[in-house]
């Protein structure tokens, strides 16, 4: 019997959120069907990992640039929210669908739901979007995952067969269905609206994922190695959120750039990124368990009067606050301030480090399981090739050497504004004269580094 080639094929968008170098779209326009493409907001497969405030925030105004591009297509994106397994089934006996075409997520639900999809509807495909080596592309010597970063990477780089990426389709023929208005999943705050600062500091979407990408390369690529680090510089490429969302693939940052003199260290950061998922997906836990598994028995101490004052950046440490400030204000917060942060909240506070991590899902623009996850446990000293624990950063010293002048700061902790330089990152320290709302540190870091250091002492004899 001759095969009915107008039965049309599920394009399910989830974290590719782009017409280019999008294998799935591109593979389902090849095969001369009509296309469905679908997004889902599915809250009930991921569970405590249903996407928070800030990544909401994001995905609106994506799925609206989406839209737009594929109208530019003559096609348009469908809106359907639930359990994804339950309507794709509710989908392909309505529309006798032929197959869901679908490019891979490595968060242990989504691998458990394209599990459950394929056997839904066994002609379906899926592919590589997101990630410059899947996770089992690379092994060690004795065929056995890596633990280590560099040779991880070292790996990576010699394998280093990256596919060129794909063309945006130049036409999708689609089939029309119903949908939900987007406006209905009201995904953008209201009452109180915290998204003034968001919308200041971001351009969502393919295109301006793009634009980034080509400004970082011809402002700020060359400098990178040298002032990644430095949180008043807008040094870094701040293509995390475009990553996390698909608005981007890694294999058009790494085609882009790999040419390029002083690349390597930014490709490297990418190579973190790949290391976080390659954990995720060797130990599906990361999100929840500690991987070095003897801090378990680590005593962490719960203390929410704490926690909301590290939320809320009034911690009395100067460089902790103005980061944690620029978090809840924009969304983003520098790497090398994330790890100041984080430090803070897990060895001085004492507060596990699940519920940073659990904060940082809620308001940060670029949340991802994998990232977030794997550096939390970097911080924590109990992940893969973490800092180890005893290395605890000291919040003045970071402050003096990565912003002396203090201008990362001023521009987020504004009582500090006034404060001359030389009492800038000790603030407390001040004469009566000079007093400002700051204020005082809710504890002492060489008491805490003590205490830390005794905990860990312990729990390495058990
Ligand atoms: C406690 C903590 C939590 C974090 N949570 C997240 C998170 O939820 N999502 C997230 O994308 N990143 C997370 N990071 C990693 C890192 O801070 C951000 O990726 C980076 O700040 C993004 O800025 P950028 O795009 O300018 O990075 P660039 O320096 O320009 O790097 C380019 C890309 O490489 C990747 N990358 C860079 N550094 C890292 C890193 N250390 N680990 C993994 N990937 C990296 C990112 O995708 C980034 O966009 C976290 C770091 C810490 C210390």
């Amino acid at each position: 019997m001759a095969e009915n080639t107008t039965l049309p094929i599920i394009v399910l968008f989830r974290q590719d959120l782009r017409l280019k170098d999008n294998p799935a779209l591109t593979y389902a326009c090849q095969t001369g069907r009509p296309i469905i493409p679908l997004y889902i907001l599915d809250d009930e497969t991921p569970g405590k990992w249903k996407m928070g405030g800030a990544s909401r925030w994001w995905l609106h105004h994506s799925l609206v640039s989406l839209d737009q591009r594929l109208k530019e297509k003559g096609s348009q994106l469908f809106f359907y929210r639930g359990s994804t397994s339950e309507i794709i089934a509710h989908l392909i006996q309505k529309y006798q669908v032929a197959a869901i075409f679908w490019n891979r997520c490595y968060e242990p639900y989504a691998r458990q739901l394209e599990q459950t999809l394929m056997e839904l509807l066994p002609s379906s495909q899926s592919f590589n979007a997101s990630l410059l080596f899947e996770p089992w592309e690379i092994l060690n010597k004795q065929n056995e995952p890596f633990k280590i970063y560099t040779p991880f990477w070292n790996r990576c780089m010699e394998v280093a067969c990256i596919d060129e990426p794909l063309p945006e389709p130049r036409h999708i023929i689609t089939k029309t269905i119903k949908s939900e208005p987007l406006d209905s999943w009201k995904l953008l705050p209201t009452h109180p609206d915290w998204s003034i600062g968001l919308k200041k500091h971001w351009q969502v979407g393919e295109k301006a994922a793009t634009k980034k990408l080509n400004h970082f390369i011809s402002v700020s690529l060359n400098t990178y190695e040298r002032d990644r680090d430095i949180p008043s510089l807008d040094a870094t490429s701040s293509l995390s959120p475009h990553l996390h969302f698909g608005e981007i693939s890694p294999k058009q940052i790494f085609h882009a750039t790999k040419d390029i003199p002083h690349s390597s260290k930014f490709l490297s950061e990418v190579g973190w990124r790949e290391f976080s998922y390659y954990q995720l997906y060797y130990f599906p836990q990361l999100p929840d368990q500690p991987w070095r598994h003897e801090f378990s028995k680590f005593p962490w101490e719960m203390n929410s009067t704490f926690l909301k004052k590290w939320q809320q950046g009034k911690t009395g440490y100067p460089l902790v606050d103005a980061g944690m400030r620029q978090l809840w204000q924009t969304g983003g917060m520098h790497n090398r301030v994330r790890m100041i942060c984080a430090s803070f909240l897990v060895k001085d506070l004492f507060i596990p480090w699940q519920e940073g991590a659990k904060w940082f899902w809620d308001t940060l623009v670029d949340a991802d399981l994998a990232n977030n996850s794997a550096s939390w446990q970097w911080v924590a000293g109990c992940g893969f090739d973490a800092a180890p624990f005893f290395r605890i950063f000291n919040p003045f010293l970071q402050s003096e050497k990565f912003d002396p002048e203090g201008t990362y700061i001023k521009r987020w902790v504004p009582e500090l504004a006034k404060m001359p330089k030389a009492l800038l990152h000790k603030p407390w320290k001040i004469s009566a004269e000079l007093q400002c709302d700051y204020p005082h540190p809710i504890v002492s870091h060489e008491e805490c580094r003590k205490r830390a250091l005794e905990a860990f002492k312990q729990i390495k004899r058990w």
